[in-house]
């Protein structure tokens, strides 16, 4: 739709091609449906959170940024506010707003939609140096046109159209693809315990994930229990961090429950709770230290036996217990699949496209935008301000 509206807005003649019955399912449902549009931050920042291929983005980031991106959304009437974290959402909390937005400006700047096109190929012409000369939808007719910007998106969130289709043209043309893979996704842990916690959202923890003793991530946060595993804002995090190590998994997890004290400050906070429960089983002994949910997994793992009296808990016993504490693991097995990644990591090659114009290199007249590259980035709004930007470029470029 970016590049749609920016061709357009240079004097050409545009046709944008959706296989949907309407444009942007996959707008639809970002930021939990309010549309996290992008980042206010300086453009060094916006690098920083992307993950893969970030130096291909210096003159995307530079020709439109995130302020451009939205200075575009309000000069096209859509309010917008900053939340934590320079997070851009519309003041209406509704993605819809943004859709509407865009489908507004592609009406102005006389955009032709054609919903309901499925493109089946990306016709070329010449042999070596190719040219595009249109593209063939899947009921075999054909449209012209000089031009082809490729932009179909990643394959997580199938159901919203992004198929993988673009994968297939591009290869078909020569572009090499780089693997694809969940990305921005929840993790499956071999402890199958996580169901009797499913639910369980844990705030103010620090999460690490090692491979041996290499540290991968570290950060604190918020994380939840899934039926499956472990998910929440710091693991989805952490999913994109650590993806390069996907084939070492089983990946070792700590949670610190209680990053606040040392080890030492801790074992004074559950002296003094021991105290006050000393008569009382240790299973009932827990209540202030943790969430209920947690007391009976927290127990099992401990080896204490839950009826054992407080005051019979040996200090090896409690020692090993605030380790526990400081120190809960969990092992990540594998990611979950593409239907519940937010991006895809992978995609075409950006090597085989010239970063200042979005042009493919072997193909003359084939421009790329959007997740269809090989580009991730955090959350936070960056995967939105990466399609912006390519979007601008390229229609800026055609
Ligand atoms: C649950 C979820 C939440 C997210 N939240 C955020 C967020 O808040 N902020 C953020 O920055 N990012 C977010 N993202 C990521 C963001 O949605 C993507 O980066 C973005 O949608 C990619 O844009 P795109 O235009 O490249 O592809 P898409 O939005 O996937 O659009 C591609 C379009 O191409 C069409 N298409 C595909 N193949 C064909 C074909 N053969 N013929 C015709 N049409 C075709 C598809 O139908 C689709 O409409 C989220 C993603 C998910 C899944």
């Amino acid at each position: 739709m970016m590049a749609a509206i920016r061709a357009a807005a240079n004097g050409h003649q545009v046709t944008l091609l959706e296989q949907n019955e309407k444009l942007g399912k996959k707008l639809y449902i970002t930021g939990k449906g309010r549309c996290n549009i992008t980042n206010d931050c300086e453009t060094e920042v916006l690098l920083k959170n992307v993950i893969r291929n970030s130096r291909f983005l210096y003159s995307a980031f530079y020709a439109f940024d995130s302020r451009q991106a939205m200075a575009f959304f309000e000069g096209h009437g859509l309010a917008i506010k900053t939340e934590r974290g320079g997070r851009v959402f519309p003041q209406s909390d509704h993605s819809s707003d943004v859709i509407r937005t865009l489908q507004k400006t592609l009406q102005q700047e006389q955009v032709r939609v054609q919903l309901h096109a499925k493109v089946a190929d990306i016709l070329t012409v010449g042999s070596g140096n190719r040219n595009v000369c249109g593209v063939r939808f899947t009921d075999g007719t054909v449209l012209r046109a000089e031009k082809v910007i490729l932009a179909t998106g990643g394959c997580s969130y199938a159901s919203t159209g992004s198929g993988g289709d673009g994968y297939r043209f591009a290869g078909e043309l020569g572009h090499t693809l780089t693997e694809r893979r969940p990305s921005l996704v929840p993790f499956e842990t071999a402890e199958s315990w996580v169901k009797d916690l499913q639910g369980l959202s844990l705030k103010n923890v620090t999460v690490s994930i090692r491979k041996g003793k290499k540290l991968l991530f570290e950060e604190f946060g918020e994380m939840l229990f899934t039926h499956y595993g472990v998910s929440g804002p710091l693991l989805i995090s952490a999913s994109s961090l650590v993806n390069d190590y996907m084939d070492d998994m089983p990946l070792m997890m700590e949670i610190d429950l209680k990053p606040a004290l040392t080890e030492e400050q801790l074992d004074k906070r559950v002296l003094r709770d021991f105290e006050e429960n000393q008569n009382r089983q240790f299973k009932n002994a827990l209540g202030k230290l943790f969430p209920a949910k947690l007391v009976p997994v927290i127990i099992n793992l401990s080896g204490i036996p839950g009826e054992a009296k407080v005051n019979m808990v040996t200090k090896k016993e409690r020692m090993d217990f605030i380790r526990l504490i400081k120190h809960f693991p969990l092992a990540l097995q594998r990611f979950r699949g593409f239907d519940e990644a937010i991006v895809t990591r992978g995609g075409v090659c950006t090597r085989e496209v010239n970063p200042s114009t979005m042009e493919s290199k072997l193909v003359q007249g084939l421009y790329f935008a959007g997740e269809v590259l090989d580009l991730d980035a955090l959350t936070g709004g960056f995967n939105l301000q990466i399609d912006w930007s390519t979007g601008y470029l390229a229609g800026d470029s055609v």
